[in-house]
């Protein structure tokens, strides 16, 4: 017989725990909540070291194979990911009189951010299950990741995305052949098409947290900041949050790297940084509900985390209270700012949603939220170039 190199042995049911096969598409769970892959932990700790993954040359998150749903190399649809780098912000660091400042930067990844991880996944996943059409609603970067991927592996591709997304993002998902169609409305209004059409146009729907394996791309972002830092995780991590697909994937890893012997029980604190004008999970947070209502009129120009509704919702504010973070909500003011100031004293420029991290964490420290001593982690998700920059006349 020969192995496989994954060690996927079901999926699971995130709120009730019920499992069903693997191998075969799957969805939502029969409850209609997001299921999660789960692996022979055992199994892999034995195939897979920490020792042997040293070994392995860089190359990005498919370095951690064994732990990721592809069954054959075939089928893996690959765009030259890399490990994305660790940015100090020393100089603003030092400014606050703070410990250490890291930005893990995920805007090097193909696209221009950290959806690649996911939908290398899912478009990976759908070749090996035979799918030929997918669809998902978009503020942008997700679409243009999906459109790429699926044009590397010969599957159509449907984008659904708010009329006033970043137009960069609409002409690189038309441009890799993906049909895209403007929708008045929010990114929830572009999931009803997409539900709409599914059986008419026999659609695989790879919404966010609506089919098991783009959050499998995103918990790379786990195996990798831990294997970065030498198997120790930072003390908190800011987390520009929407879906909430990345915190949750974290979350998932970090379990699994103990699992595995690779790291120990202690955890990062897990910050939800939201919008003012969008923040469902930061409300529920502080009203100590275990879900978010949606947020009306959701208003902000970071794209990314303009997600009125998170069908995951219970699984971030889960992750926020095992790890004693918080969640927290920072203007766009003080968005445009933070990106200003990164860009000047540090010459990093940061993406909106990366931008707001460092308010939060500005303003976390200020209120005592967050410790000096504590080592923070913030995370950029896209290329601050897909987005429209300031006029050189008012920058700063
Ligand atoms: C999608 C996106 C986010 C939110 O990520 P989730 O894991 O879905 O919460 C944040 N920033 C950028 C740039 C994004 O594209």
């Amino acid at each position: 017989m020969t192995r496989l190199p994954t060690f996927t042995s079901h999926l699971e049911c995130s709120a009730t725990g019920a499992h069903c096969p693997a191998d075969t598409l799957q969805g939502l769970s029969a409850a209609g909540k997001p299921l999660l892959v789960r692996y022979d932990l055992a199994g892999a700790a034995h195939a897979l070291t920490r020792e042997k993954l040293a070994g392995r040359p860089e190359g990005g998150f498919w370095r951690y194979r064994e732990l990721l749903p592809v069954r054959r190399d075939e089928n893996v649809v690959s765009l030259g990911e890399v490990t994305t780098p660790l940015v100090e912000l020393a100089a603003l660091a030092r400014a606050a009189g703070a410990r250490r400042l890291t930005v893990k930067d995920e805007g090097r990844l193909p696209t221009g951010s950290f959806k690649a991880r996911g939908l290398a996944l899912a478009v990976s996943m759908a070749k090996e299950l035979g799918v030929t059409r997918m669809a998902m609603p978009t503020n942008g970067n997700a679409g243009a990741a999906l459109a790429a991927y699926a044009a590397r592996a010969g599957i159509e591709a449907f984008v659904f995305c708010p009329a006033d997304t970043p137009e960069i993002n609409v002409r690189e998902i038309a441009l890799a052949g993906a049909h895209v169609t403007l929708v008045d409305g929010l990114i929830n209004d572009c999931g009803r098409r997409v539900a709409e059409g599914r059986e008419r146009m026999g659609w695989f729907d790879v919404s966010t947290l609506k089919e098991p394996y783009r959050i499998e791309g995103k918990k790379t972002m786990g195996y990798e900041l831990a294997e970065q830092l030498g198997w120790r995780l930072p003390d908190v991590i800011f987390y520009p949050t929407g879906g909430g697909t990345g915190l949750i994937g974290m979350w998932k890893a970090f379990a699994e790297m103990e699992a595995l012997g690779w790291i120990d029980s202690r955890r990062p604190r897990m910050v939800a940084v939201q919008a003012a004008g969008c923040a469902p999970i930061v409300r529920a947070w502080q009203a100590g509900a275990e879900h978010a209502e949606p947020w009306k009129d959701a208003h902000t120009f970071a794209a990314g985390i303009r997600v009125p509704g998170a069908i995951g919702d219970f699984l971030i504010l889960r992750a926020v209270r095992e790890s004693r973070g918080f969640a927290i909500a920072v203007e766009d003011g003080e968005i445009a700012r933070a990106l200003a100031e990164v860009a000047r004293r540090e010459g990093l420029l940061l993406c909106p949603e990366g931008a707001a991290t460092y308010a939060a964490w500005k303003a976390a420290l200020a209120t005592g939220q967050v410790g000096a001593q504590e080592t923070a982690l913030l995370f950029n998700c896209a290329s601050g170039l897909k987005y429209p920059l300031p006029p050189a006349l008012t920058a700063g």
